[in-house]
C-alpha cells in the first residue's frame, strides 16, 4: 500500500471559516455551447443538472456553503468563474465538464492543473479552453496565455503549485466513487492546462464526467438518473474530502503535521523509473535546520528544499521505487510516523507520486 499526501501547511493561510465553501462551476453557458451533441443536450446543459443536483446534495449537509457560478443557461467568462471562487474565499472549486471524442471512447475523468502530459490530455484542454474566444476582450484577459500555440502548456500557477495535494487527493475521491459506486469507467486522475484552474487560488478539479459522442454514455448523461448518480458520487468525495482534510486543517495545533490517506493503486515491486527521483519527505517545518543526522534522528542523506515559507526535509534519494519504500519504513521507525514518499522531476520539480507510478 502506498500513500498520497495531503500536505496541511498549505492552507493555513487564511483562518479557517466554520463552513466549508464549495464553488460548483458548470462548465460553459449561454452563447458556448461547449460540445455539440447530435442527439440530447449540448454539453453546457447535462453540466448544469449535474451541477445543480449537486449543489442540492452537498446542502443536505449543513457545515457546506454551496456556491455557484452559474445557476442558469447564461455566459460566464473563464476568469469570471475564476474570480467569484476566489472572492467566495472557498475551499473547493469543481468544474464540470463532458467530453468528446471522434471514437466510442467512455469513462470518466478528472483533471488538475498542470502541464499537458501527452496529446490527449492536451486536446482536452484545448476543447475546454477554446470558449475563451467567445469572450469579448479575450486578447487582453489572457494575455499571459499563448492562446495560439496551446503546446506552449499553461504551467502550475503558484498558488495551484501550494493546492495540488489537495488538487490530487479531491480528483482521486472522485474517480474511486465513479469507479466504486457506479461502476463507471475509471479514466483515472490527469493534469493538463485548464485555464478555468488556472485563475482559482483553493485546490481545484475539472470532472470530465463522461463522453456525449459515446452511444451509451450520452444516454447516462442525458438521463436524470445518471446526473443524479454522479452528483451523488461527486458529493461523496467532497464529503470524504471534507473530513479527511478541512476537518484537520481546522484543529490548527496539529496543522504542521501531515495528512495521509491510502492511495487508490498498488505499486509493483522493484520499480525502478528512470528521470524520476524518489525522496521520503520527513518535515515541513518554518524553521531552517542543518541537514545533519544530530538533527533528523540520525538519518543519513537529508536534503531541504524551500517552498514558500516552509523547509520541506527529505531523506534519501533513488530512482527506484522499492528502495524509498524500504527507507520510508526506516524513517518510520525512527519515530517519523507521517512521513511519506514524494517524486521530483529534474530540477526539484515535484509530480504526483501516482501519475509516476502510472
Ligand atoms: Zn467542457
Amino acid at each position: 500500500m502506498s500513500f498520497v499526501n495531503v500536505n496541511a501547511t498549505s492552507l493555513t493561510q487564511k483562518p479557517p471559516s466554520k463552513k466549508f465553501k464549495v464553488v460548483l462551476d458548470a462548465g460553459h453557458g449561454g452563447k458556448d455551447h461547449g460540445k455539440p451533441s447530435k442527439v440530447g443536450s449540448p454539453e453546457k446543459d447535462i453540466a448544469l443538472k449535474i451541477v445543480l443536483a449537486l449543489g442540492k446534495e452537498l446542502a443536505k449537509n449543513k457545515d457546506i456553503e454551496v456556491i455557484y457560478t452559474r445557476k442558469k443557461d447564461v455566459f460566464i467568462d473563464l476568469h469570471e468563474r475564476g474570480r467569484i471562487a476566489n472572492k467566495a474565499e472557498a475551499d473547493l472549486f469543481i468544474s464540470v465538464h463532458c467530453n468528446a471524442h471522434t471514437s466510442q471512447a467512455y469513462g470518466a475523468e478528472t483533471y488538475v492543473l498542470g502541464l499537458h502530459r501527452n496529446a490527449t490530455n492536451l486536446n482536452v484542454a484545448k476543447a475546454e479552453n477554446a470558449v475563451v474566444f467567445l469572450e469579448e476582450n479575450y486578447e487582453e484577459t489572457y494575455a499571459q496565455y499563448d492562446l495560439n500555440s496551446p503546446e506552449s502548456a499553461i504551467g502550475l500557477g503558484l498558488m495551484q503549485e501550494e493546492f495540488l495535494d489537495q488538487s490530487v487527493f479531491l480528483a482521486s475521491l472522485v474517480q474511486d466513487n465513479f469507479r466504486k459506486k457506479l461502476k463507471r469507467k475509471d479514466r483515472s486522475v490527469k493534469q493538463a492546462g485548464f485555464i478555468v484552474l488556472h485563475q482559482t487560488v483553493m485546490p481545484s478539479v475539472l470532472i470530465e464526467t463522461g463522453f456525449i459522442t459515446n452511444t451509451n454514455e450520452r444516454k447516462y448523461l442525458n438521463s436524470q438518473k445518471g446526473q443524479l448518480a454522479l452528483a451523488r458520487a461527486i458529493a461523496g468525495a467532497v464529503g470524504e474530502y471534507k473530513e479527511k482534510v478541512f476537518s484537520y486543517l481546522t484543529n490548527e495545533t496539529i496543522a504542521d503535521q501531515e495528512v495521509i490517506v491510502p492511495e487508490v493503486e498498488e505499486a509493483q515491486p522493484d520499480k525502478i523509473v528512470t528521470g524520476v527521483t524518489f525522496k521520503v519527505q520527513l518535515a515541513a517545518s518554518k524553521r531552517k535546520l542543518k541537514t545533519k543526522p544530530y538533527n533528523f534522528k540520525g538519518l543519513k542523506e537529508i536534503s531541504r528544499l524551500k517552498k514558500g515559507k516552509v523547509f520541506k526535509y527529505y531523506y534519501g534519494a533513488t530512482s527506484n521505487y522499492t528502495e524509498i519504500k524500504r527507507k520510508l519504513e526506516e524513517a518510520k521507525k525512527k519515530g517519523y510516523t507521517t512521513a511519506f514518499i514524494v517524486s521530483f522531476e529534474e530540477n526539484n520539480i515535484q509530480v504526483p507520486l501516482k501519475q509516476v507510478l502510472n
